[in-house]
């Protein structure tokens, strides 16, 4: 956009103007202003100023324009107008705050700034106009410390050291107990700090207050923790942000004042009641920073009952316009409620889930905006874990359950020490003072959070709720040693790195590492998964390897089993001394006697898995991995020579070990991803495949004289060539037809089919699927070969960076690679179906498991997705999802065509 196109374009516009819709323009935070100024609601007023004039300010090389600054008086003037109050005049001064409000809510990301408006004199008039000098004055140091951190970058702790001496002084405990003298003195040192720190003085005038704060909060777009927060949650970098300013209304001005957020509705546990904390004769910003433990929302009513039950009218109205859960900012100046700021809340899973399905019985949304509202990541959490019975009576320490889900790990009091640690592959659970935003990537980072102050509503509570990580705020019984590095519950002093457990959802801490109970499925999940199952055309499968992963799928809803990875079963610890015999066995005759040991084993294995699936398709791989990764490293076997050596009488063994040496050497690759795996072994070591193959079928055949229903398929990995897999049919069919009777052959109709993972197999779907009953995307291999990346190896070396630098949005391992990948898998299964209308495809990589997956899935016709059992409930919703997201494409793309025809 340049400057001309710019001049004309309106960027500036008052709460009266927008509506809940512009929030592209205006930002959630100002769209929502508008959309409760247009209500009628009681709110300040104010204008914002657009994510356009945002992204304009960025090109201009941050700076405001001239036109921009334009609009901005121009809506000044509107609102001086509006309110009999002008801005820098002494003695009706007019005061506001400066906003930050991006499009997708970043809670605390970035700044905000009150009290804009404030100098020497108008200080003094704001004092005479309400006879409350101390009020005055507390407004004057707030606006001199937020200036002063946001806009002229002086740490902030400095302003806090000077308030903590400040209460010294005057020997008082609480911010709101300094005298009005003692503001006045702070003010003087604030003004000093600054200037000592910066060089400049705290500006006087007060429009450049107002554009330099505009500026920044522009600016904090830019801040370490937003772009990590958006990189976290996939947040557009182009998208910027809005500025709010709006009048202000003093929480601070007394007894029958305060600030405080309230939930419509429980964000915790989804309960259908109030909750939130305010904090009597306050600012904002003290709320949610967490500097002083507010009182609960409930004690409000017997403080300012009127107040109390206006405000929750308010809110339940609010709740009904949005049809959603609110998180509202609200202020109470002399028994007056002024609303500051509504948002959908922010919840945890347990909440998002009772609160859809409750919202639905309530008649106020459909089951399908239900399924809608759910993330499906959050399903994860909601599989969350628990502290045991025993462990909840050990606590040393309680504070506020502020995110659930029960957590172990080494304490650490830094943002970066939880950091380092993590990358060591520790676990860590941050303790903290009280967080703040800068903290988030330790957040990340541990296992879980704790911090001695602040309340649920405190930015940590927030953050760790949005990451699904436990944590517990404001538990003041435990004090901090700075000086000895150590922290004191009781009598108890705990270390950095000593082990605790906590329980974000009963707000525990207990000292040492417990173990942790799992999760299990809710009435509302089940309701919920239900109306999602009604919806979906996906079928979703599991990744089971076990009979005891089977249950535990079938549990979740899985139609199936999707993979069966053979080998896992070889490596169980009395099976792998076999597997090892018959891959170090000389002659065929000694591979045959081990593999006779082995064929038991596998027919009772898939025994379990057919029992477990009673009737439901389990997709059976034949043995995938190169076969030195069931061998001893080439390391023990020296180790264990040269031990063997410093011996006497050991010359057998020594012959053994060098034997296997010999194998280990032989079976060496140097490439092995690339190497001799998949069907390759196969065709190599044909009578290993046999040996499962016929215990397939045996184990078909007790099933069915059990009277268990049994749909084996059976899957050849690896695929390149048509040939490969007509190779495998052939013996398949011949072993089925020796083991199973006429009669059993048509009960069982089996399955063959193969792995589609190899780039060649995706370019001649064609051909293989004449022979091919099933395709299966093994989207992690074809992700490999497709990107050529060895996954070990990109994720351990390059990926990271590829991120960082946005060379890739994500990592293909973990979110499907759509216009690569994606279109061998689409090529794929429209030439496979050209051949064979009734061939069915699915993907059984970890992208089965990933929502924005599951949807390329679904719009690219396959019939099913394969994931990990506790995935299941994840993929039946993300599965809805892209049933009702392409419904509504649909129906855009139908509106747009009517509207271009008339
Ligand atoms: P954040 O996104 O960090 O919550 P906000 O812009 O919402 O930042 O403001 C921070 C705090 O200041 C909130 O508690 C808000 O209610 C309060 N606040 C903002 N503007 C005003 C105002 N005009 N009058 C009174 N309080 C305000
Ligand atoms: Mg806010
Ligand atoms: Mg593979």
């Amino acid at each position: 956009m340049n400057m001309a196109t710019m001049v004309n374009r309106k960027c500036v516009f008052a709460f009266q103007e927008g509506h809940a819709k512009m929030v592209d323009l205006l930002g959630g935070k100002g769209a929502n202003l508008a959309e409760m100024t247009r209500a009628g609601l009681s709110v300040p007023p104010g204008f914002t100023v657009t994510t356009e004039a945002c992204l304009a300010y960025f090109k201009d090389g941050n700076q405001l324009n001239d036109d921009v600054m334009h609009q901005i008086l121009m809506g000044l003037a509107q609102l001086e107008r509006g309110k009999g109050q002008f801005f820098g005049e002494r003695d009706k001064p007019l005061l506001v705050s400066v906003r930050s409000g991006s499009v997708t809510s970043m809670p605390g990301m970035m700044d905000t700034i009150l009290n804009v408006g404030l100098n020497d004199e108008t200080v003094v008039g704001i004092s005479e106009l309400t006879g409350n000098p101390r009020f005055a004055f507390d407004c004057y140091r707030r606006l001199i410390q937020m200036f002063g951190h946001v806009v002229m970058g002086v740490d902030s702790q400095l302003f806090e050291h000077q308030l903590e001496r400040m209460k010294k002084r005057e020997g008082v405990l609480r911010d709101e107990q300094i005298s009005a003298d003692g503001l006045k003195q702070l003010v003087q040192e604030y003004k000093l700090l600054v200037q000592l720190k910066t060089g400049r003085i705290f500006p006087q005038d007060v429009v450049d207050q107002l554009r330099l704060a505009i500026e920044a909060v522009f600016s904090s777009w830019n801040n370490a923790r937003a772009q990590v927060y958006r990189r976290l949650h996939r947040i557009p970098d182009d998208q910027g942000t809005a500025v709010n300013v709006q009048s202000m209304v003093f929480g601070n001005m007394g007894d029958t004042c305060g600030t405080g957020v309230v939930f419509t509705r429980n964000p915790s546990t989804g309960e259908n009641a109030l909750f939130g904390e305010f904090l009597l004769n306050a600012q904002g910003e003290d709320v949610v920073a967490g500097i002083r433990t507010p009182m609960p929302i409930a004690a409000l009513e017997q403080v300012m009952p009127d107040v109390y039950h206006e405000l929750q009218r308010t809110v339940k109205q609010l709740e009904l316009h949005y049809q959603d859960i609110q998180d509202i900012e609200f202020t109470i100046e002399h028994n007056k409620l002024y609303l500051l700021q509504t948002r959908s809340g922010k919840r945890n899973a347990q909440a998002a889930l009772k609160i859809a399905v409750d919202l639905v019985r309530e008649g106020i949304i459909t089951k399908r905006q239900a399924i809608e509202r759910i993330d499906p990541m959050h399903l994860e959490q909601l599989l969350h874990r628990a502290i045991s019975e025993e462990a909840q009576q050990q606590s040393l320490a309680k504070g506020l359950p502020a995110s659930p889900g029960a957590a172990v790990g080494q304490v650490a009091f830094h943002a970066e020490t939880a950091v380092a640690w993590s990358k060591e592959g520790k676990r860590v659970i941050l303790v903290r003072p009280e967080t703040t935003p800068e903290d988030i990537e330790g957040v990340l980072a541990s296992e879980g959070v704790v911090t001695l102050r602040g309340g649920m509503t405190s930015h940590a509570a927030v953050v760790a709720r949005g990451m699904g990580k436990p944590c517990v705020c404001g538990c003041e019984t435990i004090q901090f040693l700075e000086a000895e590095h150590c922290i004191q519950i009781g009598n108890q002093v705990i270390q950095e790195g000593d082990w605790v457990t906590i329980d974000g959802h009963r707000g525990l801490i207990c000292l040492g590492e417990f173990e942790l109970k799992e999760p299990e499925m809710t009435q509302e999940l089940s309701e919920l998964l239900a109306w999602a199952d009604e919806v979906r055309t996906l079928r979703v499968l599991a990744n089971a390897d076990h009979p005891h992963d089977a249950q535990v799928a079938r549990q979740f809803g899985a139609e199936g089993i999707g993979l069966c990875r053979t080998e896992h079963m070889f490596f169980d610890k009395e099976r792998l001394p076999v597997v090892q015999r018959m891959i170090l066995a000389e002659h065929a005759d000694a591979r045959q006697d081990a593999l006779a040991q082995l064929l038991p084993m596998q027919q009772s294995d898939f025994e379990g898995m057919f029992e477990a699936m009673e009737g439901l398709p389990v997709t059976i791989r034949l043995l995938d991995p190169p076969l030195h990764e069931f061998l001893p490293k080439r390391k023990e076997l020296q180790d264990r020579l040269q031990e063997l050596r410093g011996q006497v009488g050991m010359a057998r063994e020594i012959a053994d070990v060098e034997a296997a040496m010999k194998k280990v050497e032989a079976l060496e690759e140097v490439n092995p991803m690339l190497g001799q795996r998949g069907c390759r072994l196969g065709i190599v070591y044909p009578e290993v495949y046999d040996m499962q193959i016929e215990a397939i079928f045996k184990a078909a055949a007790s099933c069915l004289e059990r009277g268990i229903i049994v749909r084996p398929e059976i899957m050849i990995p690896l695929v390149g060539h048509v040939t490969e897999l007509k190779f495998f049919r052939d013996r398949i069919e011949q072993i089925a037809s020796q083991i199973l009777s006429k009669m059993q052959l048509q009960l069982c109709a089996y399955k063959v089919g193969t792995m589609i993972e190899v780039p060649r197999a995706a370019l001649t779907a064609r051909q293989i699927a004449v022979h091919a009953d099933f395709f299966s995307f093994g989207t992690n291999d074809l992700t490999q070969m497709t990107l050529g990346y060895s996954r070990d190896d990109a994720e351990g070396k390059f990926l990271s960076q590829y991120l960082d630098h946005r060379i890739l949005p994500h990592n293909p391992f973990q979110v499907l690679d759509e216009d690569g990948v994606g279109q061998l898998i689409q090529l794929a299964n429209t030439a496979g179906k050209s051949v064979k209308p009734q061939l069915k495809a699915g993907v059984c990589g970890e992208h089965g498991g990933d929502p924005q997956s599951i949807q390329f899935c679904h719009a690219i016709g396959l019939e099913y997705v394969s994931c990990s059992p506790y995935r299941i409930p994840l993929a039946r919703i993300a599965a809805a999802q892209a049933v009702i997201a392409q419904e509504r494409s649909v129906e855009e793309v139908s509106t747009q065509v009517k509207g271009k025809a008339v």
